[in-house]
């Protein structure tokens, strides 16, 4: 998966989207390529600028897609409670990093497929617009690049980018975890024997059988004299069998800690602050004493509703602490990544953004009562203890 060299463009609805450099080459090597096939295909009175111009457009339309490709799994997860932190453009295509993983296997089913549907619907839509534009025969034949085609700029970037987004498609649903084809795989074996960890086993195991297959088409393809497609695949082979083993490897780990949820952990007696607490009290009664980071807020019926922060308690100035209360200034949980139910299973925990940057999370029952706290440090001590003792 991409590694930390990362290039943040923009940020929607909260969702980071990075690129990774190596993204770069592969636009560079796009434009290249596209601007070369152009050339031959192109009537030429589009002048010497127009396939370098057209390839730009169709390597931002390949990025476009495959980006649009992410926030469909990612718009799918949010509305499912799962939010999405950041997408990562990078060298194989595009990651979004969920903060937890599914906690049912229909949830996981969906979110899987909304990129592939989000796909399939650009092929289609390029694909229309390219038959309304020249009617069916002379799309097939932009898209087939027979020899002697004159075909206009528009057409050639539709056909293109129907053929790429086809492409995709048909890649991303091999069922090789964690492709989106493995994660559907998985979200079936999961419904199938109703256990994850076993699902993730056999998802796992499928898509090591495709990655050794990925490398050994690879390496044919390479002596076949197809040297860049070759390492191509091989490198894609390659890290879909490191990927493979990574979730193999997490699962067996997931299996040794089932049955210990964050009730069992955590701990019991929270200090909390109420809503209805002055800016100075909590100073003086928690901040001082305590010396935490922070306390998490909760209302009059002991509801959680969010975090104060040191930080937010001092910067109120001194002679109005007396006056507002921290109900005024406290970081409302309104995506709710600030807390987790007791109940959960602890290694729902694994990979929780917001328990890595805190330090800590709320845990809460059922009505949203605060139950307990839960820190890094404690769920890092009964993993490592779960470990020694299988
Ligand atoms: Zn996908």
């Amino acid at each position: 998966m991409p590694a930390g060299n990362q290039l943040t463009l923009f940020t929607v609805r909260g969702i980071r989207i990075g690129v990774d450099y190596s993204w770069f080459f592969v636009l560079f090597v796009l434009i290249i390529y596209l601007s070369g096939v152009y050339r031959d295909v192109l009537s030429a009175d589009g002048g010497e600028s127009q396939p370098y111009l057209l390839a730009v457009i169709t390597a931002l339309g390949f990025f476009g897609s495959i980006l649009l490709h992410e926030l469909g799994h990612a718009v799918v997860a949010t509305r499912n409670g799962i939010p999405i932190s950041e997408i990562t453009l990078w060298l194989f295509g595009g990651v979004a990093r969920m903060t937890r993983d599914s906690d049912a296997p229909g949830t996981e089913f969906k979110v899987a497929i909304a990129g592939p549907i989000v796909t399939l619907l650009l092929a289609l839509a390029c694909t229309g617009l390219g038959i309304a534009l020249s009617g069916a025969d002379e799309f097939w034949r932009a898209v087939t690049v027979e020899e002697d085609t004159a075909i206009s700029g528009a057409l050639a970037v539709l056909s293109w980018l129907a053929s790429i987004n086809v492409l995709v498609l048909v890649f991303n649903l091999i069922p090789a975890f964690p492709l989106d084809g493995g994660r559907v795989a998985r979200a079936i074996a999961w419904k199938v024997t109703g256990n994850r960890n076993r699902a993730t086993r056999f998802a796992a195991l499928v898509g090591q059988g495709f990655s050794y297959a990925f490398i050994a088409l690879g390496l044919l393809w390479l002596l076949a004299g197809n040297v860049i497609g070759g390492i191509w695949l091989a490198l894609i082979g390659f890290i879909l069998a490191q990927s493979a083993r990574g979730s193999a490897m997490q699962s067996k780990f997931s299996s040794r800690i089932e049955g210990i949820s964050v009730a069992d952990v955590m701990d019991a007696e929270p200090v909390a602050i109420r809503e209805s607490t002055s800016v100075e009290r909590a100073i003086d009664e928690y901040f001082l004493r305590y010396r935490w980071p922070w306390f998490p807020v909760v209302d009059g019926a002991d509801r959680f509703r969010g975090l104060l922060v040191r930080e937010a308690a001092d910067a109120v100035p001194e002679p109005s602490r007396a006056q507002q209360t921290v109900g005024e200034v406290f970081e409302v949980d309104a995506s709710g990544t600030l807390k987790v139910r007791d109940d959960a299973p602890l290694e729902s925990l694994l990979g929780n953004d917001a328990l890595r940057r805190l330090g800590g999370l709320a845990a809460v029952d059922a009505d949203g009562r605060l139950r307990g706290v839960i820190t890094a440090d404690q769920v890092g001590r009964a993993l490592r203890s779960a470990v020694s003792s299988g």
